[in-house]
């Protein structure tokens, strides 16, 4: 059976168009009672990625938020609201607030969880590969997870199947990054995690999304768009191509197809919604360091001393705070006296520096060839 994608219009965050276009992307799914019976916890699953006020689009917007929790209320079920921001050691409490996750508890009774306090359990894949999943999710009877439309430096695109990535608390992502430094491998941790907490549906948050040097340094980018569907593989292809990418591109996507989690192809779908022809004009300023992607495997280490990219960060920015520090894998990044320095012998590109830093202050330096290449 062809996986169904739904693509719907919606003009802006305000609370009756949201309300109305979610409930029109769960009816082209066969409708939310499909999925969500009476009495069940359902937990939903946001990005919040860093703790910003959602006009920076780094985060899922609250109203959508709101108008899922609503829905999920009108089955007679109970929303649980968690997820495991980046640089959460500086307070969960903030990161509610400024993401205005706690208006939306506020005006619907959700319960937050910060999966960081919950506890874990340990889940294998097929492969025996060990792993420590949020308790609050895997508890939950149905997952509905919205992830954020961006732009991303080191998986190029971060939408569905990357947003599963957060059912692991705090400082473990750092681990997983540092035991997969190749970024097609961690695309298969990514993708392992993924099929270890499976969400029911995906609502993907594409009204303004993030180009550029997401998923936190980039800019705003206006789409006007809901897509969701229960393959999340095939929504990515489909926000992939929105987006500009070309087929076969996104290491995540490719990694879920080979283990069969969702579609192949697009012949493998059924696009429901707005004219799929809107899919084909590439609309978004892709990631500065793409174009390393694009370089054939065998020439990449013979250029390597000639073609980098690597992190730098911009003095007028910095805040010293220190959240690089604490998040590096590979504790490149040292404690200075007016702003942090690298010493890149272990760096690994992770990119997790510039994702988290909350000023804009890690940029991406290149080298000269990079340069004129990209
Ligand atoms: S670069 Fe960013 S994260 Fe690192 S210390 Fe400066 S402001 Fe904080
Ligand atoms: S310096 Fe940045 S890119 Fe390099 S390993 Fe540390 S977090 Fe990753």
């Amino acid at each position: 059976m062809k996986s169904k994608v739904s693509i719907v219009r919606c003009d802006d965050y305000t609370l009756d168009n949201i309300r109305s276009a979610v409930h029109k992307s769960f009816a082209q799914l066969g409708g939310l009672e499909k999925f969500v019976k009476k009495d069940q916890r359902v937990l939903i699953k946001p990005n919040l990625l860093s703790a910003k006020d959602p006009s920076r689009a780094i985060t899922t917007h609250p109203a959508l938020v709101q108008a899922v929790i609503e829905e999920v209320k009108r089955m007679g079920a109970t929303p649980i609201l968690g997820d495991s921001p980046g640089g959460v050691e500086r307070g969960i409490k903030r990161v509610w607030e400024n993401t205005k996750m706690s208006e939306v508890a506020g005006a619907t009774g959700a319960k937050l969880v910060a999966f960081e306090s919950g506890g874990v359990y340990e889940r294998k894949t097929e492969k025996g590969k060990k792993y420590f999943i949020a308790k609050p999710l895997l508890d939950a009877d149905v997952i509905i997870s919205l992830p954020k439309l961006k732009t991303h430096t080191l998986t190029l695109m971060t939408c569905a199947v990357k947003n599963m990535f957060g059912s692991i608390p705090g400082f473990r992502k750092s681990e997983y990054h540092r035991d997969a430094p190749k970024p097609g491998d961690f695309a298969r941790v990514i993708v392992d995690i993924f099929s270890l907490t499976k969400p029911n549906i995906s609502l993907v948050d594409a009204v303004v999304c993030m180009e550029g040097d997401g998923p936190s340094s980039g800019n705003p980018k206006y789409l006007g768009l809901l897509l969701a569907s229960t393959d999340a593989v095939a929504l990515d292809m489909v926000a992939a191509k929105i987006m500009g990418f070309k087929d076969g591109e996104i290491d995540i996507t490719s990694a879920a197809q080979e283990k069969g989690l969702g579609a192949r192809s697009f012949s493998e779908m059924e696009i429901l919604g707005e004219n799929s022809a809107d899919l084909s004009a590439p609309k978004f300023i892709l990631p500065s360091n793409r174009f390393l992607k694009l370089i054939p495997k065998f020439l990449l280490a013979p250029l390597r001393p000639l073609v980098w990219v690597r992190p730098g960060i911009l003095d007028g920015n910095c805040t010293n705070c220190n959240i690089c520090v604490d998040n590096c894998p590979t504790n490149t990044i040292r404690k200075g006296e007016k702003i942090p320095y690298f010493d890149y012998t272990d760096c690994i590109n992770c990119m997790c520096c510039h994702e988290l830093c909350p000023q804009k202050a890690v940029f991406l330096k290149k080298s000269w060839l990079a340069k004129k290449i990209a």
